[in-house]
């Protein structure tokens, strides 16, 4: 099997090219024409000696997964479904804005969590995203919006890809060790450079991996809250039962320690009648009182079968101005390719479960 590129960061590939008997300067030419130029032929590698292009093309290649579907919403939204193999896909959506482009990126087939309003978590598990395939989604996203933007501009858009969101399908601390692969690779400047604060991984407070984080590599840290007592979050988020609130609150206060003047983003699906109502707002005043942090309240996109619905706009009001009242700064998101099923917690992929949990729910409701 050739040794897929995409599945190293420049230390990696360092080491690589050392067993080949070649110079790290060397693996710094091939990382940046891999993430920079976006070449995936070795021989239009111009710079490197023909023997190594030869001895690459033998041995390794650049690797990213099939592009099944491109969707493209009314507001420049666009989603693509990547072929992972045997029957699973994956999802990745790019969010246009004025001034930045936003890539939302998944970490694994499916989620093992179970958050009872996601539409990954209904679907089930079934495994870990490689190294290859995470970087991948945003060698695609990079390189196709720059191609697509010279191509209807003349213009060279330089870097299309402003932010990445590991707010796609999984959990990204769940897949530790390839996330945090990846994400050296978004922050290197021999790849895409993007800033500690331009990249967020978003966890539903794996409070041990967070500490990991925290250490390897402190990027900006979305925390799904949802709910502001555990009674609530048990139910809306089955892993606070192994990770309550105080344990949470206490992470979130230690991962701010390695990233000084940074804050946590609570983020906080509103769900009609059931988390949205001002009583809720005042409990989560409390909570979240001696954490550095702001909220992002996301109306809940419905899907099919979800037992959910839309807050009313009045109650997302009354919930907003309770947080702001108190000090806190409220972000409100806006539904952006909802059009084309690309919005917050819509994602759904192909997932072939391997937990045995989707049957086991139809047989509940069968009985
Ligand atoms: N597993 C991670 C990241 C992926 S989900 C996490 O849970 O944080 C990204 C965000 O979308 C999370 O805050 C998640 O709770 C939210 N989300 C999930 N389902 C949603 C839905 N149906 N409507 C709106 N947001 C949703
Ligand atoms: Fe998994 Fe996040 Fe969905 Fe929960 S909200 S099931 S952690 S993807």
């Amino acid at each position: 099997m050739p040794q897929n590129l995409l599945d190293f960061d420049l230390p990696g590939l360092t080491a690589w090219f050392a067993e080949l008997g070649e110079k790290p300067f060397r693996a710094r030419q091939v990382f940046r024409w891999i993430h920079q130029a976006g070449v995936a032929d070795f021989a239009h590698m111009t710079d490197i000696a023909k023997s190594l292009r030869e001895t690459l093309q033998a041995q390794a290649v650049v690797q990213a997964p099939a592009i099944k579907f491109l969707h493209r919403s009314a507001d420049g939204t666009r989603k693509w479904l990547f072929d992972v193999g045997v029957g699973n896909g994956i999802e990745t959506v790019f969010i246009p804005e004025d001034d930045r482009g936003t890539l939302c990126v998944s970490s694994q087939v499916g989620c093992a969590l179970e958050c009872s309003f996601c539409s990954t978590g209904r679907q089930g598990f079934n495994r870990n995203l490689g190294v290859a395939e995470i970087i991948g989604q945003l060698w695609v996203a990079q390189h196709s919006l720059k191609t697509e933007a010279n191509r209807t501009t003349g213009e060279i858009a330089e870097r299309p890809v402003s932010n990445v969101v590991m707010m796609g399908m999984g959990e990204p601390l769940a897949n530790f060790e390839n996330v945090v692969t990846a994400l050296g690779v978004m922050l290197d400047d021999h790849a895409y450079g993007l800033s500690r604060r331009r990249v967020t991984v978003s966890t539903s407070g794996l409070v041990p991996a967070m500490d990991r984080l925290a250490e390897r590599c402190p990027v900006a840290l979305a925390v799904s809250l949802h709910a502001p007592n555990d009674a609530l979050r048990d139910r809306l988020v089955p892993i606070n039962k192994k990770y309550p609130l105080a344990e949470l609150m206490a992470a979130c206060r230690r991962y701010l320690v390695h990233a000084p003047r940074d804050f946590i983003t609570f983020e906080y699906v509103l769900l009609a009648g059931v988390n949205d109502q001002p009583v809720h707002a005042r409990e989560l005043v409390e909570l979240a009182r001696d954490v550095p942090c702001k909220f992002n309240l996301i109306p809940f996109n419905p899907f099919p079968d979800a037992g959910y619905e839309k807050p009313g706009g009045e109650a997302m009001r009354v919930f907003r101005e309770i947080l702001q009242d108190a000090g806190y700064v409220v972000t409100t998101r806006r539904t952006r390719g909802d059009d084309i099923d690309a919005a917050c917690g819509q994602l759904a992929g192909q997932v072939a479960d391997r937990s045995g949990r989707v049957i086991k729910r139809l047989h509940r409701e069968a009985a």
